[in-house]
């Protein structure tokens, strides 16, 4: 071995080595345990995106084509016009002002609505660049919550588009942490990661939101179809994971900021914390309540 040539002291370049073959075995673990499912998935949320955009990019095409012919015959008419009289091409004139006038402003809110629609597609291909990454669980950061956040905030309050989110935290995972050791604490958490990932829609948005916390952002849903997410979610956490989940479920209102939003959901969950753990409770507005979808006791 050339660890002499190294200069460096001999325990020094060994555990320099094992560290090397811990992380590169750790690299090949993971590679392992992050199989095709999530590439699967988010190969399937690409290809979703890239279908949206198509179909923003044809019905401009629909649009501006059908507009283009709208003002060749406008422009033919106008010509035609020079031969009249001018004073009746002038009253003409003004009918066929009026006449392209409408298809334009229609035009114009097409273009308009394609530009919002346009500017949701990028925030969901935001989600696949690195510095909305959490690099431990593969799913979104803080950053790429806070954009997807902006983005439902600006759909419902333009349109009326409602989202719901809930946000998990891991029951008593400090105690987690200090029975089976911070690797085993970390592995829960992708775990974890993977399952939310893998059970949300493709349209929806999951993020780390903080050491044990994570959020689910769900677009065109309200706070009953969420609550049924959370409390699917809560059990199958609880049977298939070595750990227990609490969550609280929250619906963006008019007036709402991120926020405000978020304050309630951590409001409701918070409850459920208080409430035993394990469990789900929701904030619909005016306060905070547990989940009652079907009889205790699952
Ligand atoms: P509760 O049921 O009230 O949520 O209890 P808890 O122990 O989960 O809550 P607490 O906020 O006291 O502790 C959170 C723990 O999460 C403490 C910290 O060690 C652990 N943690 C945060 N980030 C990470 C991480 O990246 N990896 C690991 N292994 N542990 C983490
Ligand atoms: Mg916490
Ligand atoms: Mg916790």
């Amino acid at each position: 071995m050339e660890l002499g040539t190294l200069y460096l002291p001999v325990p020094v370049a060994l555990a320099a080595v094992a560290a090397l073959g811990y992380l590169v075995g750790r690299g090949r673990r993971e590679a392992d345990e992050e199989p095709s499912a999530r590439s699967r998935r988010e190969l399937r949320r690409a290809q979703h995106v890239a279908g949206e955009l198509e179909k923003i990019a044809a019905k401009l095409r629909e649009s501006l084509s059908a507009h283009n012919s709208r003002l060749l015959e406008f422009r033919q008419r106008v010509d035609r016009l020079s031969a009249v009289e001018a004073e009746a091409a002038f009253a003409r004139l003004c009918d066929e002002a009026e006449e392209i006038l409408k298809p334009t402003m229609r035009l114009a809110a097409e273009l308009s609505a394609a530009q919002d629609e346009l500017r949701q597609q990028s925030s969901n291909l935001m989600s696949f660049t690195e510095t909305r990454t959490d690099p431990l669980t593969g799913v979104q950061n803080r950053r790429g919550l806070d954009d997807a956040l902006s983005a439902q905030m600006a759909l419902l309050h333009r349109y009326e588009v409602r989202f719901s989110l809930v946000l998990f935290d891991i029951d008593h995972f400090k105690q987690i942490n200090d029975q089976r050791g911070h690797l085993r604490g970390d592995e829960l958490l992708r775990n974890l990661a993977a399952k939310l990932d893998e059970s949300a829609r493709e349209t929806d948005y999951v993020a780390r939101y903080g050491g044990e916390e994570f959020v689910v952002v769900m677009p065109q849903t309200d706070l009953f179809g969420a609550c049924i997410f959370a409390e699917r979610m809560r059990k199958a956490v609880a049977q298939q994971l070595p750990l227990t989940v609490s969550g609280g479920v929250a619906e963006a209102l008019d007036g709402d900021s991120a926020e405000s939003l978020l304050a309630r959901a951590d409001e409701a969950l918070y409850a459920a914390k208080a409430g035993g753990r394990n469990c789900v409770f929701c904030h619909d507005g005016r306060g905070v309540q547990p989940l009652c979808l079907e009889p205790s006791g699952t």
